[in-house]
Parts: structure tokens; sequence; C-alpha cells
């Protein structure tokens, strides 16, 4: 089945109608859950769609990717049940052996994976400073990278790596490009667009946008031998997104333009207020002129910026745990993309290991009133630092 469009319409139209979808039977402008573990064949004993058993995919999944491939200008989009599996089948359609460049400090899950992989000799890994892309050139092996991996903003200090000139390094070189994008979703960054092989996206933040969701998307600009490896390993692994998260993310989908207006609006208003703030050390967001990646991110993501930022506190790690603890319309929870702000204390959840400042507090921006949400934070930082 391919959803069908009046021509010249706005992307964000197309989005808030799930590409205008009516079931031709019923009527129906809401696709239903496709609840089928297998599907019988027809008269010819031929399969009747790509699917014909729960591990290929399923109809509610596939009107889903058909609606993120619109949104990426991707010829395919491939839905798995995480943004880790959706990583982790890149990772595998990788040869033995293979060197790929990453950056120093990303999502520390993917990184987790991506050294789990290297640990067992399956890749080899070198890695670049995600703000700095004169870290990059000088680590991808010409004739040899296989894959240079770009999470920009990278999580959670929101350095800004130039898609374009990372997919002209990777190319010079024989390599591919993967983009991960998930702080910054296609209505304002378009990895493919600007170049990149396949685009990521952990589709548990703000494509799905309401915290009910996991789910991950690799979207692709060409039907190739790229797309039925990737297809081969999340059917292998079973990793295949189920029809009612498919549902749900659709749903989700359609206020997508909305939603992360509102963010990204929230999130440099928070931004300004705390960048001057007596118990703040520096804040992190693209948004802000001082940020040294400013004028790149204002190009890349369309001049919305997106609704995450992290805040580094002075004082102790020990006065940074006790402003998220005291924060009480910001949910001290992990995630982000989401319609209701979140907060918490980074090292905390990734872990002594990683390379993050120890009095970062990460922050993603919801849709609420941003008075309440500056309010929140000014009150848990007086208690924190009132000695
Ligand atoms: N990439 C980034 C930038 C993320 O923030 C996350 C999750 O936080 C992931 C990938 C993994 O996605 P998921 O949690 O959906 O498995």
């Amino acid at each position: 089945m391919k959803l069908k469009t009046e021509k010249g319409l706005s992307i964000s139209t197309k989005i808030a109608q799930a590409l205008h979808y009516c079931d031709p039977e019923t009527g129906s402008v809401v696709p239903s859950i496709d609840h089928s573990a297998t599907y019988s064949r027809d008269e010819n004993y031929q399969p009747r769609q790509a699917y014909w058993y729960r591990r290929d995919g399923n109809k509610t999944t596939q009107i889903a990717e058909e609606i993120i491939a619109e949104l990426e200008n991707a010829d395919a989009s491939l839905l798995f049940s995480s943004g880790m599996s959706a990583c982790t089948a890149v990772l595998e359609m990788l040869p033995a052996g293979a060197h790929i460049v990453v950056p120093r400090v990303m999502y520390h899950g993917v990184l987790g994976q991506i050294q789990n992989f290297a640990s067992k000799d399956r890749i080899r890994v070198s890695y670049y400073e995600a703000g700095d892309l004169s870290s990059m050139e000088p680590v991808i092996e010409n004739g040899v990278t296989q894959l240079v991996w770009v999470e920009t903003p990278n999580n959670p200090n929101w350095e800004v790596t130039d898609i374009s000139s990372a997919s002209k390094l990777a190319h010079r070189a024989g390599a591919r490009l993967i983009v991960d994008a998930t702080a910054t979703p296609p209505t304002m960054t378009k990895s493919l667009d600007l170049g990149a092989d396949i685009s990521f996206h952990s589709a548990t933040k703000y494509l799905n946008g309401h915290s009910d969701v996991s789910a991950g998307v690799l979207s692709l600009n060409q039907q190739s031998s790229t797309y039925e490896n990737l297809f081969n390993i999340r059917k292998l692994h079973g990793t295949v997104l189920n029809s009612q998260d498919a549902f749900l993310l659709i749903r989700g989908l359609r206020t997508l333009f909305l939603r992360v207006e509102k963010n990204s609006q929230n999130a440099m208003l928070l931004a300004r207020h705390f960048q001057n703030h007596e118990c703040i050390e520096k804040v992190l967001y693209p948004g802000l002129e001082t940020h040294p990646n400013h004028e790149i991110a204002k190009h890349q993501t369309d001049g919305q910026f997106g609704g995450m930022l992290s805040v580094i506190v002075k004082g102790s790690q020990t006065d940074a745990i006790n402003v998220v603890r005291n924060c009480r319309v910001f949910y001290p929870a992990t995630s982000l993309g989401g319609v209701e702000s979140l907060i918490e204390h980074r090292k905390t959840v990734s872990g002594d290991d990683f390379p993050v400042h120890e009095n970062l507090i990460r922050i993603s921006a919801g849709i609420e009133d941003p008075a309440d949400l500056i309010n929140d934070l000014e009150q848990a930082l007086e208690k924190a630092f009132k000695k």
C-alpha cells in the first residue's frame, strides 16, 4: 500500500493528515491496529504484501514508515522496536573488522554498544570531537573507513556537527555517513538532504512525543542492498516495531510540527533566562549566539534549535543533584522529546566511565507554559544553594 496525497501540499499538511490516510474499505481516517502474527497467502500461494509473518512487518508499522519516509525525503524507512535496536542493526551490517569513526561524546547507550562491538574485535573505532570538524578528517582512513557516525547535536553537550561537510569528508574517503539527529527531528533537520546515507532517529523521542512508545527508525535514500540488509537483520533479530506502538507513533507524528516548535521556543526561553544566572556556570544550547556552533545550528535546524539544553551549575555534584530533586514541575526522569518537561543529572544516568561534566543537568523542554518551567527551576536552584 502506498499512501497518496495531493501534489503541492506542504509537508506539515501531509504529516497532520498522516498522508491523507483513508481506509479503502471503511473510509476510516485513522489506521487500525494490525494485530495478526501471520498472513494468509492468495489463491496463487503468493504473499499479498511485503510481509507474511510478524517479524517482517505489519500494515500499521508500514503506514508509520511511509509517513516518516515522507518527512525525511527518503525512499524508504524501517521502524525498529527501539532506537538501540536500529543502531545495533547498522553495526551488525558492517563487515568483520570494519573501521568506524564516532564522536567522543555521544548518547551513552549507542557509544556503549559501539564499544561492546569493538571489544569483541567486530569493529575498530576512532574518535573525533562533535563540535570540531577539523578533528574528524585526521581519523578517517582513506579507502579503509566504512562508516562515519554523526550525532548532532550530541547528547548531552549539544555540540553541533556540520552534516554537509561531514558527508563530503566521509564520501571522499569512500565511507558512508549515518546521522543521528534525534534531538532535532526532520521538521528542522533533514539529514539525507544534507548528504547522509542513513538518517537515524530514536522515535521514542520527538517523533512520538508522548513518552509512551519505544521505537527507532532508519531512513535511506535508495531502496538498495543496504535496505535489504537492514530489513533482514531486523527480521532475524525480531526487532520490528509492533503494531500497537506504530499506531501511537502515527498519532504522535500528526502533531510533530506543532510540538517541536513549542519545545524549541521553551528551550530558548529557558536558555536565555538562565544563561547569566548566579548559580549557573554555563548554559549549553545551540540557539544562544554565544554557542560555538550557533551559525551551523541556525542553518541546519531551520532556525529552531530544538528542545534540548543542558546547564552546568556552580558548586558540587551534590548541589547539581539537589537542583534536580527540588524540581516540582519538571519530572526528574530520563528521556527527551515529550510534551512534558524532564530534567536529569546526567552523570548519575550515564555512569562514571562516560565523559560528562559532573555538574551537568540535562533538560528536555516540554510544551508547558514557559513561566511555570522558569519559576520551577528558579525555586529549585534557590533551595539547593540556600545554605
Ligand atoms: N540516540 C540518541 C541521541 C538518544 O538520545 C537515544 C536515547 O536516549 C538513543 C539513540 C537510543 O534510543 P532508544 O532509547 O529509543 O533505544
